[in-house]
Parts: structure tokens; C-alpha cells; sequence
């Protein structure tokens, strides 16, 4: 079965498994994923918001266009990563997810990462890092790469907390411009 049939099965399954059954009822769909499931390259955020629940697509909104700005600049284009979130459904009123919210999601982005057997994860954000690498700070780890168990993670602030911040978004584009040299070392 190719990637995105399982990866249609999985989405089937996170519905059959009710899971989040209280932001299933508020948000407007699930948002499993979006680019080549076959890719190199996984990017992982916190949680749809507003555009990405209308849509049913992750980072479609003010932080999904720095995110395709910055995959621009260093020549790659949506459709050569894979980019999901841990949290499947928009949190209301973009709240942060709770933690049990990211637990119950987790053993599904496990799943959807096994079937799309990238070689580097690029987390975005505390929340994201914390699924991969527990017990790290983000504002002492950005931007370096940790392997653990065959891969390699790559913690980075997130673009939507970047946005507004000069000094943050000037690190985080630094520390973005380190993911062709990971891949190149691979
Ligand atoms: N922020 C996220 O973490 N994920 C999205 O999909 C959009 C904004």
C-alpha cells in the first residue's frame, strides 16, 4: 500500500478512535497533513488554527507563508517535505493544547512518522520539541541538531511566535538556513 493510502487509513482511524472528541465538536475538520509523504524532511507545529481548520490543511495562514518564505530560501517547496502538526484539530480560540490533548494525538503522529519514514524532523515550537525531546529548553537547543534513534531532530522556535519578534525571527531563519547542510550530511 503506498504512503498515502496508509496515511488515508490513519486519518480514518484517529476518526473511528473519537479521539479529542471535544475539539473534534469545535473545530471544523481534522487536519492530518499536507506535502510529500514520501519526503526527507517531516516539519511538525503545535495545532491547526483558524485558516488551517477552514482549510483542513497545516500552515496555510500568516505562519505557514513564512514557512513557505523560508523553505524558499533555501530551495525547497512544499511539496518536497511533509508538514503536520501534533495536534489534529484547531484548539478553540487558538489556545494552547493541553497535555492531554498532545497525549492522545501522540501514538498517531508516531504512526503517521513510521509511515512516512523521513530522515529528519524539523519540530516547531516548545510543544513539538517536547513530544521528541522531553526535558531540553527551546531557547538553549534551537537550531541544533540531535540524533536519537536513527534520526535526526532539528528543534525550532515556531514561525507563528518568530512573526512579530525581529530578534526571534532573525534566529529562527539562521537556524533554518542549518537544514540543507543536515540533509547534505546524511
Ligand atoms: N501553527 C501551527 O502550529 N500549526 C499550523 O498548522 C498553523 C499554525
Amino acid at each position: 500500500m503506498n504512503q498515502t493510502k496508509q496515511l488515508e487509513e490513519l486519518e480514518r482511524e484517529i476518526l473511528d478512535n473519537k479521539v479529542c472528541p471535544g475539539l473534534a465538536r469545535s473545530a471544523t475538520q481534522l487536519v492530518m497533513g499536507d506535502g510529500n509523504p514520501d519526503g526527507d524532511i517531516v516539519f511538525i507545529g503545535e495545532a491547526p488554527g483558524a485558516q488551517e481548520d477552514q482549510q483542513g490543511l497545516p500552515f496555510v495562514g500568516r505562519a505557514g507563508q513564512f514557512l513557505n518564505d523560508m523553505l524558499q530560501l533555501i530551495n525547497l517547496s512544499r511539496s518536497d517535505v511533509y508538514i503536520t502538526n501534533i495536534v489534529k484539530y484547531r484548539p478553540p480560540n487558538n489556545r494552547d493544547p493541553s497535555d492531554q490533548e498532545k497525549a492522545e494525538f501522540l501514538p498517531y503522529l508516531f504512526k503517521q512518522i513510521a509511515i512516512i519514514k523521513p530522515k529528519v524532523i524539523v519540530t516547531l515550537g516548545r510543544h513539538s520539541m517536547e513530544a521528541f525531546l522531553p526535558g531540553f529548553k527551546i531557547s538553549e537547543v534551537h537550531g541544533q541538531p540531535k540524533r536519537k534513534s536513527g534520526l535526526v531532530y532539528l528543534p525550532l522556535y515556531h514561525p507563528a511566535a518568530a512573526l512579530y519578534n525581529g530578534g526571534m525571527r532573525d534566529t529562527l531563519i539562521e537556524d533554518f538556513k542549518k537544514i540543507p547542510k543536515i540533509i547534505k550530511k546524511l
